[in-house]
């Protein structure tokens, strides 16, 4: 059999988005990855046809021998996998990459190195500290503080480290860092020389202790690993520079928020809560299909008429405008243009509206660009614009499900009639309950989960059928459960389930908007 290969890929520090393409690109074709403890898990979605092994490592205890990783690897390219070996940030640094690469390199076989974004940089970087900095900082060094208390070590001379750059940046060094600053301060660093503590960096519950060399182990006392320390002038810079973890710009930042929406609607929800500093934990409780029922969505689709007809006619048949609710109601109703024997030639001269950018997005892979975009992903601006106008007609597509209850998309579509506006309202594609993971279940809420959003009463159903012999208000009872609507707070409390909070405006950003109050308020 033809051997497969390996690739040593750096997962970035832990916010997912600072994977690399290329790091990504791996991932997705790999048959094998081998991931560690670090690791942000949020990334395996994304290894969809791989098998998936946790080689994790505790601190202190090594649940998984270096030798047994190294033979794990071999033993899997050997039989022909894609493997992806993924390290929390670079692979090379402190990470024992190096060791790998030797062994494959000594069992003859083919690997490659994808660089990750380094904790040793990225921490810094999240607490506003550049490790460079010109007249204050030309150099800096990266040192494990694994080794401090090794004093003979004879790999850790501590006199050549103290002084051997502008910027020391430690890792692996909250046990040791009474033994670190005794060294270097023996070593003839100053004791007012700047040090700050960055625990759980671009996470967001990130932490920065900053102090200096005399009082930094009174002040980090509570530090926990992984954290990353920096020491040197330039962590002065953070008092101009804080940026990540300012209260006022993020305001959601430290909370944990379970996304439920299907994986491919996820994506708004998810990009908000992020931007407002949260981190969104993904777990599909429905899957979207296409409708059971094509006899609306296909008379309206046979309602677009293209431009040659007359004025005349084409006022009789066709629409002013398409509305677009989700990604899902955009690609659903191209798709079935493309399978009634249509392309998109048949949306010329009709204009198109979406909700939200993910919704522009889906357009513009089918070549279409969005006439209205809502500012700041308000839909009300959509009937600003489109009600203003006389005697326009409107086609407005949503799904099955949310089209039946007292939803945002039924909202739109009364405020829009207000406006004289004639509306047609036709479902493109349904949502359906799936079954959940257990397994990512029962990691999310290990990995501690703060915020549970519902945006669908069906998520609900989901989840009580998921989790038959664990009651569903047990595991939502810990939780903040927010609800995009009333008729999604119904479905809730109909399970048993305590509703926090629901959405004044029943949108994404009106859930969005609702968990910002909240927040100011429990502060
Ligand atoms: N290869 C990794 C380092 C592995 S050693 C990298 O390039 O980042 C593990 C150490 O990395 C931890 O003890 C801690 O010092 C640092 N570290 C990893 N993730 C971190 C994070 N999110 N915040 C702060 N430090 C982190």
């Amino acid at each position: 059999m033809k051997s497969g290969i390996v690739y040593l890929v750096g997962a970035g520090p832990g916010d997912p988005g600072l994977i690399t393409l290329r790091g990504l690109e791996c991932l997705k074709q790999a048959t094998v990855v081998i991931y560690d403890r670090l690791v942000n898990r949020s990334l395996l979605a994304y290894a969809r046809r791989a098998e998936l092994i946790d080689v994790g490592k505790q601190p202190n205890c090594h649940t998984t021998p270096q030798s047994e990783i190294n033979a794990l690897l071999i033993k899997k390219a050997r039989a022909g996998n894609i493997v992806v070996r993924l390290k929390g940030g670079d692979p090379l640094i402190f990470g024992r990459g190096g060791e790998e690469a030797v062994a494959l390199a000594k069992a003859g076989l083919p690997f490659e190195i994808v660089p990750g974004v380094t904790s040793a940089i990225a921490a810094p970087a999240y607490a506003g500290i550049p490790v460079t900095h010109r007249e204050t900082a030309c150099s800096v060094a990266f040192a494990t503080g694994h080794r401090a208390d090794f004093i003979d070590d004879p790999t850790c001379d501590w006199r050549r480290l103290a002084n051997s750059a502008d910027t020391l940046v430690f890792l692996m060094g909250v046990h040791n860092l009474p033994r670190i600053v005794e060294q270097l301060t023996a070593y003839g660093r100053s004791s007012d020389t700047p040090v700050a503590l960055v625990e759980r960096a671009t996470l967001t519950d990130q932490k920065t202790v900053v102090g200096t060399l005399a009082n930094i182990v009174e002040l980090g006392a509570e530090v926990r690993p992984p954290a990353t320390i920096i020491i040197g002038e330039v962590v002065r810079l953070r008092e101009t520079l804080r940026w990540f973890d300012l209260p006022d710009r993020r305001p959601l930042l430290g909370l944990r928020v379970l996304n439920t929406q299907p994986s491919s609607e996820a994506g708004t929800l998810s990009r908000r809560l992020r931007a407002l500093g949260a981190e969104p934990l993904e777990l599909p409780t429905t899957q979207v299909a296409p409708v059971t029922d094509s006899r609306f969505l296909d008379s309206a689709i046979n309602a677009l008429c293209p431009k040659e007809l007359s004025n005349t006619e084409r006022k009789n048949q066709s629409y002013d405008w398409i509305i677009l609710t989700s990604p899902n109601s955009a690609s659903f109703f191209i798709n079935r243009l493309f399978v009634l024997g249509h392309d998109v030639r048949r949306l010329a001269g009709v204009k198109l509206a979406v909700v939200d950018r993910n919704t522009a997005e889906t357009l513009l892979e089918y070549g279409l660009v969005a006439d209205l975009i809502p500012i700041a992903d308000t839909v009300w601006d959509i009937v600003g614009t489109i009600g203003e106008r006389p005697d326009q007609r409107v086609l407005l597509l949503g799904s099955q499900t949310v089209l039946s209850d007292s939803s945002a998309t039924t909202e739109l579509a009364d405020a829009l009639s207000a406006h004289n506006t004639s509306i047609e309202t036709v479902a493109s594609y349904t949502i359906q309950p799936i079954k959940p993971d257990p397994v990512s279940l029962s990691a999310l809420l290990e990995h501690g989960v703060n915020v549970a959003t519902f945006v669908e009463p069906l998520s609900l159903t989901s989840l009580a059928t998921m989790l038959s012999n664990q009651s569903v208000v047990e595991v939502l009872s810990p939780l903040t459960v927010a609800c995009i609507d009333p008729n999604t707070a119904e479905a809730a409390s109909g399970l048993g389930v305590r509703v926090d909070l629901v959405a004044e405006t029943h949108t994404i950003e009106g859930l969005i908007d609702t968990l910002v109050k909240w927040r100011a308020d429990v502060e």
